[in-house]
Order: C-alpha cells, then structure tokens, then sequence
C-alpha cells in the first residue's frame, strides 16, 4: 500500500473499527437483555497471549519479542471486553513465564494454558500470535480453529474480519488445525490461534508495534467475539 494511503488508514481504521464494534455491542447487549431469563448461558473470553517470561516466541528483525506484541494486543482486548462487561480470563497480564518458571518447558507451558482455558465456565478461547517465515515476504493475518464445536464458526468470523479490515489483498483463509498445535487439539470449547501479522515482514512488523494497529487488532478481535456469540447460543 502507497505511505501515505497506509498512513491516513492507520488514522481513520481504529475510529472506523471502533464505531462498528459500539454498534455491533449495542444489538449484542440488547440481544442478550432478551435472553435474560431463558436458558443461554454466560460465555467466559479466555485471552491467551502466546509465549511469555523466557520464552520470547519469534523475534523480528529489530529484536522485538512477539511475545511483547501478544501481550500489548491482549491487553486492549481485554479492556474492551471489561468495558462490554464480558466475562473474561486474560492469561498473563505482564511479561512473564505462565506455569513452573524454575522447570520450563514448552509441552509444560501448553498443557498449563489448556488447563487454565479449559477450568473456565463456557470458555471461548483466543489465543494470540505472531507469525514468522525465513524469506520475509509472507504477510498479513492468518487464523486456525480448533475441531471443537464452534471454532470454525468463531474462527471464519475472525479471519474475514481481519482480513477485511487489515490485508484486503490477502487470498488467506481460516484453516484447522493441525494435531501438533498442543492447545487447539486438547480444548473442545470454541477456540482459535490468530497469527495477527509477520515479524518476519518489515511492513507488518512496523505495524504491529503500533499502538494505534494494535487497538485495531483488538476491536476486530472485540467485534468479532460478539458476532459469534450473537450467533449462538449454547444450552
Ligand atoms: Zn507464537
């Protein structure tokens, strides 16, 4: 994208994002209001921001720590999701190793994330990542959804979301998981890995450092979370 057509996106893009999540929150809060009473029961969001502590996760070229990125990201997500009056686990709210930092391991860190999601009451599970490829070139987001029910809902939502407001030119769809992503595989509540952007992409690294991206990040993640649950209710 020319600059300065990315920069006057960047500007506009989080107040564009923002408006459409209020109203998509304000038909979501009315939505629920007229539930009140029946049988629909409560969602947990459980945000999980990938790596953490020792573990930094992919390092882009400046050496910024993706880990860092997750964390910045989910932090916004989570305040949003106070705001709406969600309920919500964010799984580290700073920098540091989440499960037995004295006797890390990374099969360790997985099975205590899963277990942490999975003790929610209705958890949906959102994971937070950045992707990294050797060449540099790869760009844009990419989400996976676990098999569970609704994850693949959840996850196309997210992904065409992200996609339509980040990386338009992006051919990228949501895919399932593979059994070697250790959460994805175990949890059977709505739950996706969303790889927002590539360390490994000078463009898109510049980008997800940014507040301003990173706000935008959120809220899509914020609208797309309330669309699901608009669409579903779990008995
Ligand atoms: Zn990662």
């Amino acid at each position: 994208m020319d600059t300065k057509l990315r920069g006057i996106g960047q500007k506009i893009l989080p107040l564009a994002v923002l408006a459409g999540l209020v109203l998509t929150a304000f038909f979501t809060i009315g939505k629920k209001q007229d539930t009140a009473g029946s049988s629909h029961e409560r969602s947990t969001i459980v945000i999980d921001p990938g790596h953490g502590g020792i573990d930094g996760g992919a390092i882009g070229a400046d050496g910024t720590r993706e880990s860092d990125i997750n964390l910045a990201v989910a932090l916004k997500l989570r305040a949003m999701a106070e705001l709406y009056g969600l309920d919500n686990l964010l799984l580290r709210q700073d920098d540091r190793t989440l499960c037995d930092a004295e006797e890390y391991s990374e099969h360790r860190d997985l099975e205590c994330r899963t277990e942490l999601a999975s003790a929610e009451l209705n958890p949906v599970y959102i994971s937070i990542h950045q992707n990294d490829f050797p060449t540099g070139q790869a760009s844009g987001a990419q989400v996976i959804y676990a098999a569970g029910e609704g994850s693949e809902e959840l996850g196309t939502i997210m992904h065409r979301n992200l996609i339509g407001a980040l990386y338009p030119k992006s051919r990228r769809v949501a895919e399932p998981a593979t059994r070697k992503l250790y959460i994805l595989s175990h949890l059977t509540c709505p739950a996706i890995l969303v790889e927002c952007g590539f360390v490994s992409n000078s463009i898109d690294l510049e980008n997800l450092k940014r507040p301003t991206y990173q706000t935008s990040l959120a809220a899509i993640m914020m609208g797309s979370y309330l669309q699901f649950e608009q669409n579903t209710v779990r008995i």
